[in-house]
C-alpha cells in the first residue's frame, strides 16, 4: 500500500496534505498484537514540527483549497463514498483492528459496519444543514448562517480505533471543517489503512491529515497549535483535563468524551434471564474497555444474593480466546500498560471487596494481556475499584434497599455517561430515568448506541455531544446575518 510495506512488519508514516511523509525526527513506534505481544507495525512518531505541517495543510485548504468551495452535496457524496470504500474492504479492516486492540474479531466486525454506517449518516445530513429567519422588530431580515468552525485536532482513544475516528471524522467533514486526527498511539493502523482511499474518493489534499505518535508530543501540541480551531477528544479524564487547560490559552472550542462509572441497576421485578445476560454483557463486552461499560452493578437486596450467584456461573462460561477466532467473546488487554494497571485493580479489589469469580490472569495463556472476568461483589460505592475507571473486564456488584437508595448510590460518582435501568414497572422505570444524572439511560438494556441518536456525558464525563444532529452542531458556528430593508439614514447624530 502507498503507506510504506517493507517485509514482515509494516512502517506506515504520516498522512499530511494528501501524501504520507516520515516524521521530521525519523523515529518510529512499534505498534503491537495484544494476543502475543509481538510488533506488527512500526510507525513514524510525529512531534511539533510534524503537526505544524499538518495544520498548515488543514489551515491553507479551509481557508482557501477547493474544499472551500465544495458543496453540502459534493461533501455529503465523498461521504458516501468512503462508506462504500470501509464496506468493500471491511473484512481486511476488521482483521487489522482485531489484530491491533485485541478485540474478538466478530465484535470488530460490528465496529467497521458502524463505521460505514456513520459516514453513510453524516453523507445524508451534509445538505441537512439549516439555517433560520430571526423574528427581530426592525424593519430588516435577520437570518443565519451555518459555517464549519474551521480546522479541527481530533484526538482519540484505542478501544474502538476506527470508530472513534469515524465519530469525529464524518460530522467534521460534514460541516465542511478539515482535520488533524491523532489515532491512539497503541491502535493507529486502520485510521491508516483508512488514508489510502482518502484521494480516490476525492477529499483534496490536506482536508484530513493524521498524525501518529504520543499524546504528551504529538496530541499536546496539537492542542496547544494557534491555527486549530476546535479540539474533539475522546479518553481519559485526567487528559481531558489538561487538554481544556492546554486550549484555553488560544480559546478552542473543546468538546470531551472522558469515559465513566455507569451504574447498570436491576430491581427485583425485572426478568431475571435478561437480567443477568445485560449484567455482564454491560461490562465485559470489549473486554470492558468501553467508556460506558456498566462497572457498576447495582442490586435490589432482595435478589442481591441470587443474582451475584447467577452471574458468576454464567460468566464462567465467557469463551476467552485468540481474538481472531470467530468463538470468542474476550480477548486480551490491549496493551501492557493497560494489563497493568487492570492487574493493580484486581488486587486492590481484592483488599476492598470480595471476589466472585476472576481475580487474575487466566492460566490457560503463555502470552497476551489477558485477564479473567472479574466480579467483585459486596462492594461499598466509596471503594476505589466503585469510584475509579477501570477500563478492563471488572465489576462491582453493589446492593441497595429501595429506588431512593439505588439513585443515590447511582448517583453518587463523579461522572455521569451512561447508566441503565432494569424493571417491568413503567412508573418507577421512568421515575429512575428522570433522577439519574447521564448522557444516556437505558431501560431493560445496556450499551446499544447508535448513530442516530446523541452520545456524550453529564458530570465529569465531559461536555458536548457526538452522533446524531448534536454531533454534527459541534462542528459548526453561527453567523447572523442582518439586512436593513428600510432605506432612511439612521439619522443619530
Ligand atoms: P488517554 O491517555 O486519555 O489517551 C487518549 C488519547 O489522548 C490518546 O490518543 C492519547 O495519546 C492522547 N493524549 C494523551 N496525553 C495527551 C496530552 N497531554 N495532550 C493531548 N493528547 C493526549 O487514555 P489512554 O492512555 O488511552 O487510557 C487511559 C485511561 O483512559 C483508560 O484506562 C480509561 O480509563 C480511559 N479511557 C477512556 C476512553 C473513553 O472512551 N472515554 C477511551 C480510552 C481510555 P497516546 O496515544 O499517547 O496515549
Ligand atoms: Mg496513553
Amino acid at each position: 500500500m502507498s503507506s510504506g510495506a517493507t517485509a514482515g512488519v509494516r512502517t506506515y508514516k504520516n498522512y499530511v496534505n494528501g501524501e504520507w511523509v516520515d516524521g521530521a525526527s525519523g523515529e518510529l513506534f512499534p505498534v503491537y498484537d495484544p494476543s502475543t505481544e509481538e510488533v506488527i507495525a512500526q510507525v513514524a512518531a510525529a512531534g511539533a514540527a510534524d503537526v505544524d505541517r499538518a495544520v498548515k495543510a488543514a489551515r491553507a485548504a479551509f481557508d482557501s483549497g477547493p474544499w472551500a468551495t465544495t458543496s453540502a452535496q459534493d461533501r455529503g457524496r465523498i461521504l458516501f463514498k468512503l462508506a462504500e470504500k470501509i464496506r468493500q474492504n471491511s473484512a481486511q479492516l476488521a482483521e487489522i483492528e482485531c489484530r491491533n486492540t485485541g478485540k474478538p474479531i466478530v465484535e470488530a466486525e460490528y465496529d467497521i459496519a458502524d463505521v460505514a454506517t456513520c459516514f453513510e449518516y453524516y453523507g445524508g445530513l451534509a445538505t441537512k444543514v439549516l439555517g433560520c429567519v430571526n423574528p427581530v422588530p426592525a424593519n430588516a431580515l435577520s437570518f443565519t448562517l451555518r459555517e464549519p468552525v474551521g480546522v479541527a485536532g481530533q484526538i482519540i482513544p484505542w478501544n474502538y480505533p476506527l470508530l472513534m475516528a469515524a465519530w469525529k471524522l464524518a460530522p467534521a467533514l460534514a460541516a465542511g471543517c478539515t482535520c488533524i486526527l491523532k489515532p491512539a498511539e497503541q491502535t493507529p493502523l486502520t485510521a491508516l489503512e483508512f488514508a489510502n482511499w482518502f484521494a480516490e474518493v476525492g477529499l483534496p489534499p490536506g482536508v484530513v491529515n493524521i498524525i501518529n505518535g504520543l499524546g504528551e508530543i504529538a496530541g499536546a501540541a496539537i492542542v496547544a497549535h494557534p491555527g486549530v480551531d476546535k479540539i474533539a477528544f475522546t479518553g481519559s479524564a485526567v487528559v481531558g483535563k489538561l487538554i481544556v487547560k492546554s486550549a484555553a490559552d488560544t480559546l478552542k472550542r473543546v468538546t470531551l468524551e472522558l469515559g465513566g462509572k455507569s451504574p447498570n441497576i436491576f430491581f427485583t421485578d425485572a426478568d431475571w434471564e435478561a437480567s443477568i445476560d445485560g449484567a455482564l454483557f454491560g461490562v465485559f463486552i470489549n473486554q470492558g474497555e468501553v467508556c460506558s461499560a456498566g462497572s457498576r452493578i447495582l442490586v435490589e437486596k432482595k435478589i442481591y444474593s441470587k443474582f451475584v450467584e447467577a452471574m458468576t456461573e454464567k460468566a464462567k462460561r465467557i469463551k476467552l480466546g485468540a481474538p481472531l477466532e470467530r468463538e470468542t467473546k474476550m480477548g486480551p488487554l490491549v496493551s501492557k500498560e493497560q494489563y497493568d494497571r487492570v492487574s493493580s485493580y484486581l488486587e486492590l479489589g481484592k483488599k476492598e471487596a470480595k471476589v466472585a469469580i476472576g481475580g487474575g490472569r487466566p492460566k490457560q495463556f503463555g502470552k497476551g494481556y489477558y485477564v479473567e472476568p472479574t466480579i467483585f461483589y459486596d462492594v461499598d460505592n466509596s471503594a476505589r475499584i466503585a469510584r475509579e475507571e477501570i477500563f478492563g473486564p471488572v465489576a462491582s456488584v453493589i446492593p441497595f434497599d429501595d429506588e431512593a437508595d439505588a439513585i443515590r448510590i447511582a448517583n453518587d460518582t463523579p461522572y455521569g455517561l451512561a447508566a441503565a435501568v432494569w424493571t417491568r414497572d413503567i412508573y418507577k422505570a421512568f421515575r429512575v430515568v428522570k433522577a439519574l444524572r447521564a448522557g444516556i439511560v437505558w431501560v431493560n438494556h445496556m450499551q446499544p448506541t447508535y448513530v442516530e441518536a446523541p452520545w456524550g456525558g453529564y458530570k465529569q464525563s465531559g461536555f458536548g455531544r457526538e452522533l446524531g444532529p448534536w454531533g454534527l452542531e459541534e462542528y459548526l458556528e453561527t453567523k447572523q446575518v442582518f439586512v436593513n430593508l428600510d432605506e432612511t439614514p439612521i439619522g443619530w447624530y
